[in-house]
C-alpha cells in the first residue's frame, strides 16, 4: 500500500483524530457548512493546522465553520497600522491562532456555535451602529465575546500568538 506523506501526517496525531470525529458529530452543522463552502474555494491554496482544513480564500474577512477555516489573502486590509509592527505572514499566522480558536468554539458549543458565536460575530462585524461604536470609541473588535474567547482558546490550543486586540 502506498501513503502520501501526508495521509500518514494525518494519523500520526491521535488529538487531530479525536479533533476530527468531534468536529463531523457534536460541531456537525457548521461542518457541513464548511465542507461545502471549502468545495466551492477547492482551487484555492489549502492545507492542515492542528487538525482543522485551512483554505486561503480571496477575501478580507476570516471564518470559521466546523474543522473548516477560511483565511483571508489580504490580512492587513482591515489593519494598514499594524504594518509597523509585523510582517504580513506573522500578521496571518495571528489571525490563524485566532479563527483556530473559534473551531474550538465549535466544540464547545456544538449544534449551537453558528447562533452562539456566528450570529453575535456576525452582527459585531457588520451592523453599522456597531462599526461606529467601535471607531469612535477606539474598541477593537477582538475585545469582546466571542472573538475576545477565540484569541484564548486559539492560543491555548495551538502554543502561538494570536492576533490579540488591534483596532482597525
Ligand atoms: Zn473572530
Amino acid at each position: 500500500m502506498m501513503h502520501s506523506a501526508n495521509q500518514q501526517r494525518e494519523y500520526q496525531n491521535p488529538r487531530d483524530l479525536i479533533y476530527k470525529v468531534a468536529q463531523w458529530t457534536w460541531g456537525l452543522p457548521q461542518s457541513l457548512c464548511g465542507l461545502a463552502v471549502s468545495l466551492y474555494y477547492r482551487n484555492c491554496r489549502q492545507y492542515e493546522f492542528h487538525g482543522a482544513h485551512v483554505t486561503v480564500w480571496p477575501h478580507k474577512s476570516s471564518l470559521s465553520l466546523g474543522m473548516y477555516l477560511f483565511l483571508t489573502d489580504d490580512a492587513f486590509h482591515y489593519y494598514h497600522d499594524q504594518k509597523s509592527e509585523f510582517t504580513e505572514k506573522a500578521f496571518a499566522r495571528g489571525l490563524l491562532v485566532h479563527e483556530y480558536g473559534h473551531t474550538i468554539q465549535s466544540l464547545m458549543y456544538g449544534p449551537l456555535y453558528l447562533i452562539a458565536v456566528g450570529l453575535p460575530s456576525i452582527l459585531w462585524a457588520n451592523l453599522p451602529a456597531l462599526q461606529k461604536r467601535r471607531k469612535e470609541k477606539r474598541i477593537s473588535y477582538y475585545s469582546v465575546y466571542p472573538e475576545k474567547q477565540a484569541n484564548k482558546l486559539g492560543e491555548r490550543f495551538t502554543g502561538e500568538k494570536s492576533i490579540g486586540a488591534p483596532i482597525s
